[in-house]
């Protein structure tokens, strides 16, 4: 049974806005003449309980074409929110990279971004920043500046791209990638911050929540609880304005589920579609394998025959497994891959083909998505727990 959404999905939230906040801006970071020449300025602005902070990079004499910047905050302070960047803390390390549009800063040049947070009484100045894994400000190694012998097992070398290691936080591997959040910075037992919990369409039993006990990497990932029956949906939903990402994006999230992929229709991933009445489009299951499914028209890819079924695979259970997808809005293209694996039955060449993308191609089909939703929808008696990890969106593929 197939049961398209009813009303829209409310348009991603803008970016995070902070309140401005007064008071003196004093220059925390060291004295020039560091290693390499980088400086990190972090310029915060306190108050009691909370603070905002300008973090401006400047690389130097070594231009940049995407970068990561680290540091420590010796107190207590804690990551809430973030700007120009995609920012998350792992203890007291916080970890921050470029995003989609600034990751390119010339020799002798420099760029910005911010981050908001809370913090207890104590709130020292932070430590050990580093640009790409190069200490900078003169400050001498601190513990975490060393990548050979990090206690943070993060690896901020964006241009090796390498994969990453599923016990490790946060999730390498995004290059510029506009979105990439390994839910490490979340601080409650709810998703917040970057992320909103929805329910576009009707709200039943299903539940959203941030699991410590299991994750893909580090000690945190998102929680769905997914009830069966219809209306049991619940998402949770990318605050970040994902609309000015341009046609081409690809995706990347890892999923572990528990239930199999019903013989009913399911949906866990739903993107805004601008260009189809703010319509979704949706990744879920039927007939025991992952299929697309576009809310508007009820299409599906691949065609629900059994031969377009057998063009498909299941999604395991019981284990991570690396979704990777690509929506080309200019050609009206799509793909799909799982644990690397390109999947026939999950392809959009943009020629329509019988048993795989005819019906897709019923129309002329040109998305322009403006959010990212992962959750539960279930339009029969299908129940579901599932965990949501190291979600990534960006203009070039991003990888597992
Ligand atoms: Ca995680």
């Amino acid at each position: 049974m197939r049961i398209s959404h009813a009303r829209l999905a409310p348009l991603a939230a803008a970016m995070v806005t902070l309140a401005a906040a007064v008071g003196v801006a004093p220059l925390v970071a060291g004295p020039a003449a560091a290693a390499q020449g980088c400086q990190i300025d972090y310029r915060p602005n306190e108050w009691p309980g909370g603070f905002t902070a300008t973090v401006r990079v400047a690389p130097g004499d070594t231009p940049l074409s995407a970068w990561t910047v680290i540091w420590t905050y010796p107190g207590d302070q804690r990551i809430t929110g973030a700007w120009n960047a995609v920012v998350s803390q792992s203890g007291t390390t916080v970890t921050a990279r470029n995003a989609a549009w600034n990751g390119s800063v010339p020799a002798g040049g420099a760029t910005e971004f911010g981050v908001q947070g809370t913090v207890g009484p104590a709130a020292p100045a932070p430590t050990g920043f580093t640009l790409n894994g190069v200490p900078c400000n003169g400050a001498p190694p601190a513990p975490t500046t060393a990548p050979p012998s990090s206690p943070v097992p993060t690896s901020p070398s964006p241009t090796t791209t390498p994969s990453p290691t599923p016990t490790l936080p946060p999730p390498t591997g995004c290059g510029s990638a506009v979105l990439c959040d390994g839910f490490e910075s979340q601080t409650g037992p709810t998703p917040a911050g970057e992320w909103s919990v929805v329910r576009p369409d009707c709200a039943g039993a299903g539940t959203a929540a941030v699991d410590t006990g299991t994750a893909h990497s580090g000690t945190r990932a998102v929680r769905i609880d997914g009830a069966g029956g219809y209306c049991n949906h619940v998402f949770v939903r990318a605050n970040r304005d994902l609309g000015t990402l341009g046609a081409v994006r690809y995706g990347r999230f890892w999923v572990r589920h528990t239930t199999a992929l019903p013989a009913d229709h399911v949906t866990l991933l739903a993107m805004t579609d601008a260009a189809d009445g703010n319509r979704d489009l949706r990744m879920g299951g039927q007939n025991g394998a992952l299929q697309w499914n576009r809310a508007s028209d009820d299409a599906t890819l691949p065609e629900q025959s059994p031969a377009g079924v057998a063009l498909s695979v299941p999604l395991p259970t019981g284990r991570w497994s690396c979704l990777e997808f690509l929506v080309d809005g200019g050609t009206g293209q799509l793909r799909t891959w799982l644990d690397g694996v390109a999947i026939t039955g999950l392809t959009a060449d943009g020629v329509p083909t019988h048993d795989l993308d005819g019906q897709w191609y019923n129309r002329t089909w040109r998305p322009q998505l403006t959010d990212l939703k992962l959750g539960w929808e279930s339009y029969g008696g299908a129940a579901d727990t599932l965990w949501f990890d190291d979600v990534a969106l960006g203009t070039t593929r991003i990888g597992c």
